[in-house]
């Protein structure tokens, strides 16, 4: 399971409708727990694309995002991209694109009255949706962490 709060959902969304007509992209870091992650940051990025199709992350700031991933002791946990007008699940192009089975791959769609946020793995081609919790209340979540 991936956990986010509800703040950082409610930013990913705002940038998702700025970026219309097209995808928009970032990163996110934090930490895991048995199978667990738990965004602790979510990093907006540029869709070099410009496209309402696809996207790409400008190098440079990838760079920068890991750099700072580093300094704050996180880890990369996943990413995330929208989809302006077609379902929340990974395109073929999304699942070519996909390197790294051990990240999450969120994809929040736009198409319908309200915004859908899923969370995938994907691994040789197959991605396998796994459940995505919204964290209502921040500081016990952050107890969680720290217990854990
Ligand atoms: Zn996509």
């Amino acid at each position: 399971m991936i956990h986010l709060t509800r703040s950082d959902y409610e930013a990913m969304t705002a940038y998702a409708r700025e970026q219309l007509p097209n995808e928009c992209c970032g990163l996110l870091a934090g930490k895991r727990s048995g199978g667990d992650a738990f965004v602790e940051k979510v990093y907006y990025l540029n869709n070099t694309d410009a496209s309402p199709e696809h996207f790409s992350m400008d190098p440079a700031e990838q760079f920068a995002v890991m750099r700072d991933i580093r300094q704050r002791n996180l880890a990369l946990i996943g990413n995330f991209h929208s989809h302006p007008a077609t379902p929340s699940r990974p395109s073929d192009e999304d699942k070519r694109l996909a390197f790294d089975p051990s990240l999450r791959y969120l994809i929040l769609s736009l198409a319908e009255s309200g915004p859908v946020l899923r969370s995938f793995r994907i691994r040789g081609g197959e991605a396998i949706a796994e459940p995505l919790h919204i964290e209502e209340e921040e500081s016990h979540w952050q107890m969680q962490i720290s217990r854990n």
